[in-house]
């Protein structure tokens, strides 16, 4: 993945001419220690660069817009230190097209009893010059983030951090390329779309290539590098014997070498960030690419099957929103349900593709028939993912909107093991409850494929979904169906009046 820290995020205060130059001194001193101080903190992902005090109409203009064209900064961190009246900001505002995040905070965590005075109170007023500002937000409709509490609280740093990824998440997405092998798997509903909307929303862009173009790179692919890759394969994994040098099927591994540096370099060549496949689109190619859609998803590539472009580009931002931090992030599909009343469990899988990000054991590379397709048996990384707190996302295309729906889950340890599984698999609990978890998705439409991540939240999910200014629906802890059902209902009224 890509190194956050070449992105900034851009601390601005505002302040206005009133209050003199001994006091804008003071404001930018304090301002300047605060973006020091989270630009430090190890929690946060990429840099926080502080922008000198804004304090005039012209000065909140040319800060914003060129926040709009500086590649690096994949946002905004506002905060009104003094008084900033705030009809000046509305030009700026009005062109903003960075995400902003509002930081309403105050240079001074206590009151200085015994020596507050005027002066201290003219100086730390973010309590009254933030609402001026968020004021202005609200009465302009926009969203933003407004994270609450003294500067140096960890809670107050990590949901800034949280915005951050969420940010980084959305930079990834604008100008980012998406390439498609084939179209969606016939009558499939839920993985189609309107790729133009998508486009105008989300700043991606999804095209199709022919399979023939991509087999063509497939098939130019060196014994070298085949070799080479095998080797990797061998040393990471526990590769089955027959696979292995010299084993009856080692062919079948090379193949499935020869596919995925295919795949690379095709995806390489063309600048992207993900793809799709489909079974019902293989011709020329042995196998349905397995291992190869696991490992570039480890590298980082968004993947769809079945023609999923919606849930590849998900991916693609997941994994970028995650980097560093540990867990990793899949494409899933809900597979089979365990509805034992004391243990009620969902069995998440694909038919192959998996990313190792999420493994929990050294994953085995194994070889197995696939019932649909008509092509060789195509080579797999198996393995179990870990357990914990984790969540499964969908993006829907609702034919006016789309919808981002996140449940929250717990993965658990395999109760039992899964001898003849011939797939990577992970085992969770919605939240609330299976029941409410499973009826709340469905009655939202949420799709069978997901992103699958071990180490985002809501929290970021949330952040993405207001930056994108899409429908974001939780399925969590607290949710129960009565309030889920008015949500829908609500927010289809809302999406109607709102474009
Ligand atoms: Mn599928």
């Amino acid at each position: 993945m890509e190194d956050l820290k070449k992105l900034e995020v851009w601390f601005v205060t505002g302040s206005q001419h009133l209050y003199g130059e001994e006091t804008l001194k003071q404001v930018a001193e304090h301002s300047t220690q605060i973006a020091r101080s989270i630009d430090k903190d190890p929690a946060i992902p990429v840099r926080v660069v502080f922008k000198p005090v804004v304090k005039s109409p012209e000065e909140i203009y040319q800060v914003c817009v060129e926040a709009n064209t500086t590649p690096t900064c994949i946002g905004i961190m506002a905060w009104m230190h003094t008084f900033s009246p705030a009809k000046m900001w509305i030009g700026g505002l009005k062109v903003l097209q960075k995400p902003l995040l509002h930081l309403h905070t105050q240079f001074n965590r206590d009151i200085p009893w015994s020596s507050i005075d005027m002066d201290f109170m003219n100086l730390n007023q973010s309590a009254h010059g933030d609402r001026e500002f968020g004021f202005m937000v609200s009465r302009m409709r926009m969203n933003r983030k407004v994270v609450v509490g003294h500067w140096q609280e960890s809670q107050v740093v990590n949901s800034v951090s949280v915005w951050m990824r969420a940010a980084a998440g959305w930079n990834d997405w604008q100008n980012a390329r998406f390439c498609r092998f084939g179209d969606n798997m016939r009558q499939v509903a839920v993985t189609e779309g309107d790729k133009v909307e998508a486009e105008l929303k989300f700043g991606y862009s999804v095209n199709g290539y022919g399979i023939g173009d991509l087999v063509k790179v497939i098939n130019d692919v060196s014994d070298s590098a085949i070799g080479q890759t095998v080797a990797e394969y061998e040393e990471i994994y526990t590769v089955q014997a027959p696979l292995r040098k010299g084993g009856d099927r080692h062919k079948e591994l090379r193949e499935a070498a020869k596919i995925e540096i295919g795949m690379r370099n095709f995806l390489k060549a063309g600048n992207f960030k993900g793809y799709t496949d489909t079974f019902e689109d293989l011709h020329g190619m042995v196998q349905l690419p397995g291992i190869a859609s696991q490992r570039l998803m480890a590298e980082g590539y968004g993947f769809g099957g079945e023609g999923d472009w919606k849930t590849s580009a998900l991916v693609r931002a997941m994994k970028v929103m995650a980097t560093g931090l540990k867990g990793g992030n899949s494409f899933m599909e809900d597979y089979t349900y365990h509805f034992d009343p004391n243990n009620q469990l969902v069995l998440g899988s694909h038919m192959l593709e998996i990313c190792p990000s999420i493994a929990n054991d050294k994953p085995t590379v194994e070889v197995h028939p696939l019932g649909i397709g008509g092509k060789a048996d195509p080579v797999r990384l198996v393995f179990n993912a870990g357990s914990g707190p984790a969540l499964n996302a969908s993006i829907v295309d609702m034919g006016n909107r789309f919808r981002l729906i996140v449940n929250e889950v717990v993965a658990v340890d395999p109760i039992e093991s899964l001898p003849k599984l011939p797939v990577a698999r992970v085992l969770w609990k919605p939240y609330p409850d299976m029941k409410t978890g499973c009826a709340a998705w469905i009655l939202a439409g949420g799709a069978h494929h997901t992103g699958y991540s071990q180490n985002l939240t809501a929290e970021h999910m949330e952040d993405f979904a207001e930056m994108a200014g899409i429908e974001y629906l939780l399925i969590g802890k607290n949710s129960n169906l009565y309030d889920i059902k008015n949500q829908l209902r609500w927010n289809d009224l809302y999406y109607r009046h709102s474009i």
